[in-house]
């Protein structure tokens, strides 16, 4: 390797042939937060523990610190971007010893009946498997689908099937699986449709106008506009509304208006 410190060795600069002057970045869990503090993605996550419901198996699984993580950006369907870790990714809680997962709001939530359902449809097929207790999209997939499908076994209700197919539609959008990404947010679509006519709110965290709010931003990226700007409409005008929901669904109305228009025109082209 030339040596372009060869000026120097005369003021005892001796072996700088090896100077990497741009050295490839080292890839780092560090990401510094707003006072200058550098925060690890260790430091963001703690060791929660959970009891299995299902075969009683006292486990622990990796859970976020909120205060340490920052929302930095949110979609128009309200898929969170934070700084540090994906709290997506940790919601889903798996119990490896038996094959039961769901999210933590209601892991520890079940019927006697349930019970029975999980042991018979799923502890009697699932092979002992182990995730790494950092979370990354593609493994945080594996423990949505199988939440998923202890969901079916349960026979949860519609909204919190589609909630989970929300979230595995946002994982998809992170990884640029547009396809899939589309198969999960029309499951969604439906559950949540079915669950507005039929359920209570919330499910889980999302409120009712919340979910309605959601509904019509599915629908504007299906570009079924007309039923779009119907659902978010019927949020604008819904007089409990929250003004910062208010200013959300305002925006999106805009955004729906818009992309209707492009569309037409394109049509009359
Ligand atoms: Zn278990």
């Amino acid at each position: 390797m030339i040596n372009i410190f060869e000026e120097l060795k005369d003021m005892g600069f001796e072996n700088l042939e090896k100077i990497e002057l741009f050295p490839e970045k080292e890839v780092s869990n560090e990401i510094e937060n707003k006072k200058g503090k550098r925060v690890t993605l260790e430091e963001v996550l703690y060791d929660k523990t959970y009891v299995c419901p299902v075969c009683k198996t006292e486990f622990k699984t990796k859970a976020i610190r909120s205060g340490k993580n920052r929302l930095v950006n949110s979609d128009l369907d309200l898929k969170p971007e934070y700084d540090i870790a994906n709290p997506i990714f940790y919601e889903c809680i798996v119990c490896e010893t038996c094959g039961y997962a769901a999210l933590s709001k209601n892991f520890s939530t079940l019927t006697t009946s349930q019970i029975r359902w999980i042991k018979e449809k799923i502890s009697s097929v699932y092979k002992t498997y182990h995730y790494e207790p950092i979370i990354d999209a593609k493994s945080a997939i594996s423990r949505y689908k199988l939440a998923l499908l202890n969901s079916f076994v349960k026979k949860a209700k519609d909204g919190e099937k589609a909630y989970i197919c929300l979230k595995l539609a946002w994982i998809y959008r992170e990884l640029k699986d547009a396809e899939q990404e589309k198969l999960f947010l029309s499951h969604a679509l439906t559950g949540f449709e079915n669950a507005y006519n039929n359920e209570r709110f919330p499910i889980f965290e999302l409120g009712e106008l919340t979910t309605a709010y959601i509904i019509a931003d599915i629908y504007r990226r299906f570009k079924e506009y007309d039923k779009a700007m119907q659902w978010i409409s019927y949020v604008i005008l819904d007089k409990s509304i929250s003004l910062r929901l208010k200013t959300r669904a305002l925006h999106l109305k805009g955004v729906i208006h818009d992309e209707k228009k492009i569309a037409e025109n394109h049509h009359i082209e």
